[in-house]
């Protein structure tokens, strides 16, 4: 390699900056890279904040957030935005991180001006290109035009094998969650709502929820409104804590139902550092989103996931993941059954780690040295 190679680090959503935080840190500690960072702005406020917690501060802003927007025009905006951004800067690979429709743009623009696109959390399948929303054809599309797959599990990489992608281009890193969920974690970051502090520093039992997925729209989360109110009159010694998504259709749907109830807290997003404060400190985690699926299980968590598939089989498999659906009764029982029988709580709640060991991001970084001057190759994370 020249001097140093330039990598140039395309996100837009909080989860993407999160996961992608540990890689951007670990360009930045090497001296034969040169790291660029571009934000999309997809998520606006929820990623400033995550930039803040791991110190980066972005070189390009494509700022392409809009109320209300839809799929196509926040495609074409990113298209349109990002393309100057390549010509000005002329990255020798750019990365992408999961499976957005920023994902998706920034790779097919790369891809056309020919930069080679490195995919971190590659070969994630859910087998239903309808569910996750738009999700599953964002990362199939992404792979098809990926000159290195940064696969976090052993399951992943077969995923991509079994789509005829190239096995000398995959390699096993681990999530880069776990990185970003320990760095976090030992920062031991204050709360600043005082309720939700004295409630992680108490003993009280804690179920968390967070749901947002496209698919659950509408009725679905309607049920889970439904569901989370009968739970917290049904046990009024357990507090709810619903950090409630950004968008209006989620809240619509949702707070109605959680009106007058004592027992349920509900907030704005809450930054990572107290988001992960608060899992540590549940007891139960009710989600329907990816990340939380890969992290809380590492914490001991038992998590319920509302959605009918997953292209994250390796907690469930491990026995601490469970997938339950958005039926309002299904949702109740499940709960229920943890919060009242101290067996199936202690089956399910296990401290397992098939994501990652904390060391993805350094394994992702030798890849993308490998596949610009054929540095080193480090062993695969082994699940
Ligand atoms: N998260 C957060 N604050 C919250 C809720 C979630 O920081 O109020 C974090 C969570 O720890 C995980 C990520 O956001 O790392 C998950 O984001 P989301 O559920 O929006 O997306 P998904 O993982 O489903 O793509």
């Amino acid at each position: 390699m020249s001097s140093t190679a330039r990598v140039m680090t395309v996100y837009g959503t909080r989860p993407e900056a999160i996961k992608v935080a540990p890689v951007i840190r670990a360009l930045e500690n090497n001296p034969r890279l040169e790291s660029i960072t571009v934000v999309t702005g997809q998520h606006r406020e929820m990623l400033d904040q995550v930039n803040e917690i791991f110190g980066i501060v972005p070189d390009h802003d494509l700022n392409v957030f809009a109320h209300g927007q839809g799929l196509n025009a926040l495609m074409s905006k990113v298209f349109e935005r990002l393309d100057p951004v390549l010509e000005q800067e002329r990255p020798d690979a750019l990365i992408v991180q999961g499976d957005t429709s920023t994902v998706a743009a920034a790779s097919i623009a790369a891809f056309y001006r020919q930069i080679p696109v490195v995919h971190v959390e590659a070969g994630l399948r859910s087998g239903n290109i309808h569910s996750p929303f738009p999700e599953e054809a964002n990362r199939k599309l992404t792979s098809q035009v990926s000159a290195l797959h940064l696969a976090p599990t052993p399951t992943s990489k077969q995923n991509l094998l079994r789509e005829a992608i190239d096995e000398s281009t995959v390699v096993v890193t681990g999530n880069t969650v776990i990185d970003a969920l320990l760095h976090t974690v030992e920062q031991g970051l204050p709360i600043s709502e005082p309720r939700l502090s004295e409630l992680v520093a108490g003993q009280e039992r804690l179920l968390l929820v967070t749901s947002h997925r496209r698919e659950n729209w509408g009725g679905a989360m309607e049920g889970v409104g439904r569901a989370l109110r009968r739970l917290a009159l049904e046990f009024p010694d357990v507090t709810t804590v619903l950090p409630v998504h950004r968008n209006p259709i989620v809240r619509e749907a949702v707070l109605p139902h959680l009106e007058g109830l004592g027992n349920v807290i509900v907030t704005e997003p809450l930054g990572y550092g107290e988001f992960t404060r608060v899992m540590a400190a549940s007891t139960v985690v009710l989600t329907d989103s990816g990340g939380v699926q890969e992290e809380a299980p590492s914490l001991g968590k038992p998590v319920l996931v509302m959605r009918e598939n997953t292209e994250r089989p390796e907690a469930v498999d491990a026995g601490t993941v469970r997938l339950i659906g958005t039926g309002e009764e299904r949702i109740v029982d499940e709960v229920t059954r943890l919060l009242t029988d101290e067996t199936a709580y202690a089956e399910m709640a296990n401290a397992v780690n098939p994501y990652g060991d904390g060391r993805a991001a350094a394994r992702s970084i030798a890849a993308v040295e490998h596949l610009l001057v054929h540095g080193e190759r480090l062993p695969d994370f082994e699940g």
